[in-house]
């Protein structure tokens, strides 16, 4: 059998259909109305290598040194060569067909996937390329399956399988073949609400394919049902101008008007939002968390196409009816036990500092004055300290939520707990003396305050405010929409974004997690271990992202950073660390060092890495930028293929950015906590004057406006990568300007896309008036 039907795959037939397929299968069992399809199976792959006799040469083409990267560039042409010049036999060519005959009316357009089948490596993916092709019919659809075969021999996965030691004929691959579903009306559904967790479905439907829904480009009717009970509570009919549809002719996605008497119609029916709410049980039953789901309807036919977990609830958060429902551990005395609420805690505030990472949770105050206090920390405690550092993620990570005495809105504490999503205080002055060690508190980090207790009654509640979902779809825009990660833990969910790539990967905390300096690891544990330190995080990051581009940024940690570690001893004692020995300078006046970061880069290019790019911070001028280019020459990094750039973070460098550009950086990313803490004279960890850090200054902006502009003048790309990214205001002032990207921390990332949305419409608008 050349093939086999979703609905016949059964769990034991993973090595045959590969984990698309197998996943595909066990939802088609499950019940769950997943559009028709079939797997051509892995052994069909095999019978095609030997029938045509290529498999030999094949392996033997792919036995390269894959540090080469020319001989790996040609391994993967020749294996490809060999694959797609290959004739199928006729018995599976005539099965295949014959099974294709059977999907649909026998004409369908179908998509057509790779399912990698070697699910004893570590990630699945790296055994062969994610290839997808749609809207395929007859014609190409043999063609297709062997470019998924094929894709098994990218550079990226031989280097990966001779890495970790596979055979590359020990691995098959499977491909899926699934009918297009050409949707009448379609959409996606949350089966929870997508912030409170509450059991309440929330489900966004417009006329023609989901594209539109998806892409932004109408406004759909919104349904609010309760799960439990299925009263529809809330119906919004949008005013649906245009619907996407298939052309009939080429399979191809085309933008129509809806025609007037649908425009401003109920999309759905009653009968309809209760199948779907069926459909949404069954997925979150079966998956036992809540999903995030696209769905269309045909002939009214309810399909699913896609889900995953909705990443945006807080864990604990889930499955109660009532939105501003109360916390179910609030009122307990369970030391330990904490957890997100929408309530307050009672109205003494003990504490207040900066809101910097939002959310509201209860728990047990955690003083933690020295490293080795970390350990006190348990599942759900806030961690009170003067400033967090690198080394305690990992505590950072059990926590509930946590408050520093010191630090502003860029700081260690305000970045990473934003990345982890926990709740966060900073600058809160006197926080470890005030408050005591397993008290009970509420913090709230979007006021900035810490209460005293858990919880309040139901008669002190504040009405709470409507919680605003975040928006449910990414809008299309010119402006691209970047996140920022520091910590490579952080990158599937900086992924589940939909941003169109990393604006900055710090390389920092790759480092600084080791708790030693970078002189101090290669003591103990040598230069290879270092730079596969690099490679690690980096590669987690470019791996979840591929092919998006991940804008990765050399080290830039100051002196007082690095005390704080093992080896921190000999770092230079500073008057002032933030005008002292960071960013490139170190790098430059430490070559030796550097240049371990420059090989990391140049061996996940040889892997197939293509979407990293090099990022430089805190150059002055062109002077700069032309000795970090003669280090990547000798690193064997060349300049003229890959991607590099700079970040503006002084006056200094946005005034040189035109020298800059003619030496041949490719972008320039505004790093405007650093621009703005050199541009106003405040320093940006300092309280004191935390009140004076205006991002938004007209000083700043006009630095913004005229790099944007030198830099167009270059054709050199601009970004944004300081926390400002975030803010409405400084989005409308970029876009306006025309920067080509802003990377947004990731709970910003939905906000920012629509920001620019909305400021790119506007402009449209202004112009044609
Ligand atoms: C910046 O200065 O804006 C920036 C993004 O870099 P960091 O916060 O790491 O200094
Ligand atoms: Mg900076």
């Amino acid at each position: 059998m050349a093939v086999l039907w979703l609905d016949d795959i059964r769990a034991d037939d993973l090595e045959s259909v590969g984990g698309k397929g197998a996943s595909l299968g066990e939802l088609t069992g499950a019940g769950l109305p997943v559009p028709p399809g079939f797997v051509v199976t892995a052994e069909t792959y095999r019978e095609f290598i030997e029938a045509a006799g290529i498999d030999e040469e094949l392996f033997e083409a792919v036995d390269v040194d894959v540090d080469d990267s020319e001989a790996l560039a040609e391994a993967e042409a020749r294996a490809s060569e060999l694959i797609l010049g290959s004739e199928f036999p006729d018995e599976l060519r005539e099965e295949i067909l014959e099974a294709y005959s059977e999907v649909g009316d026998g004409d369908a357009f179908v998509a057509v996937r790779s399912s990698a089948t070697a699910e004893d490596l570590p990630d699945a993916s790296f055994a062969g390329q994610q290839e997808t092709f749609l809207n395929i019919t007859e014609e190409d659809l043999l063609e297709r399956v062997r470019e998924c075969w094929a894709s098994l021999f990218t550079q990226r996965a031989i280097y990966y399988r001779t890495q970790q030691g596979f055979a590359h004929d020990d691995v098959n691959i499977a491909v899926v073949v699934q009918q297009m579903v050409d949707a009448e009306k379609s959409g996606v559904m949350f089966t929870s609400h997508p912030s409170t967790g509450a059991a309440t479905m929330i489900i966004e439907a417009a006329w023609g394919l989901g594209e539109a829904v998806v892409s932004g480009s109408v406004s759909p009717d919104n349904y609010h049902l309760d799960r439990e009970s299925g009263e529809v509570e809330e119906v919004t009919v949008a005013d649906k101008k245009v619907k996407m549809i298939k052309d009939p002719e080429t399979g191809k996605t085309t933008e129509v008007d809806v025609q007037d008497d649908q425009r401003e119609a109920r999309v759905l029916s009653d009968d309809e939002l209760a199948a779907l709410r069926e459909l949404g049980t069954t997925v979150e039953d079966h998956y036992e968390t809540p999903q995030d789901v696209e769905w269309a309807i045909v002939d009214g036919d309810v399909y699913m196409l896609q889900s995953r977990p909705i990443t945006t609830i807080a864990e604990g958060d889930v499955g109660e009816a009532d939105e501003t429902r109360v916390d179910p551990d609030i009122g307990s005395d369970t030391p330990g036990e904490a957890s997100a609420t929408d309530g307050g805690g009672s109205d003494d505030v003990l504490v207040r500092g900066l809101g910097s990472s939002p959310g509201i949770a209860s728990g047990r105050a955690r003083i933690v004055k020295k490293l080795d206090q970390l350990d006190k920390v348990e599942e759900g405690d806030i961690i009170v300290t003067e400033m967090t550092t690198p080394d305690m993620v990992p505590a950072m990570r059990r926590a509930a939520a946590i408050v520093t005495d010191e630090g502003g809105m860029t700081s260690h504490a305000a970045i990473v707990s934003r990345e982890l999503g926990v709740p966060a205080v900073v600058g809160a002055g006197d926080a470890t003396t005030t408050l005591e060690d397993g008290q009970t508190i509420t913090l709230d980090g979007d006021k900035g305050t810490i209460r005293e207790g858990e919880t309040q009654t139901d008669e002190e509640r504040e009405p709470v405010e409507e919680v605003r979902p975040q928006a449910p779809v990414k809008p299309m825009t010119a402006t691209e929409v970047k996140v920022n990660v520091s910590i490579p833990e952080a990158a599937e969910r900086a992924a589940a974004t939909g941003a169109d790539g990393v604006g900055l990967l710090r390389m920092e905390h790759m480092i600084l997690s080791t708790n030693k300096t970078p002189e101090r690891y290669i003591e103990d544990h040598g230069e290879e271990a270092y730079i596969d330190e690099i490679i690690d995080g980096v590669q987690r990051v470019a791996e979840e992202f591929y092919p998006r581009p991940v804008r990765v940024r050399t080290l830039d940690a100051p002196t007082d950073e690095f005390r704080q570690l093992d080896g921190g001893e000999d770092e230079p004692e500073e008057h002032n660390p933030m005008l002292g020995y960071r960013g490139v300078r170190r790098s430059l006046d430490r070559p030796e060092l550097f240049k371990h970061e420059l090989e990391a880069f140049r061996r996940l290019f040889s892997m197939g890495y293509d979407n990293v790019e090099i990022m430089i911070p805190l150059v002055n001028d062109a002077e700069d930028v032309l000795q970090v280019r003669s280090l990547m020459e000798e690193a064997g990094v060349d300049p003229t293929k890959r991607r590099w750039g700079v970040m503006v973070e002084t006056p200094a460098a946005a005034l040189s950015v035109g020298e800059m550009a003619e030496a041949g950086i490719d972008f320039a990313s505004f790093g405007t906590n650093d621009l703005t803490q050199y541009t106003l004279a405040v320093d940006r960890n300092n309280e004191n004057v935390a009140d004076r850090f205006d991002e938004l200054h007209p000083a700043i902006l006009e630095l913004i406006s005229q790099t944007i502009e030198t830099c167009r003048e270059h054709d050199v790309a601009t970004s944004i990568c300081g926390q400002a990214g975030s803010k409405p205001q400084m989005v409308q002032h970029l876009v306006n300007t025309g920067i080509s990207s802003i990377s947004a921390n990731i709970d910003a990332v939905r906000d920012v896309q629509h920001e620019v949305k909305r400021t790119e419409q506007k402009l449209i608008l202004d112009s044609v008036r």
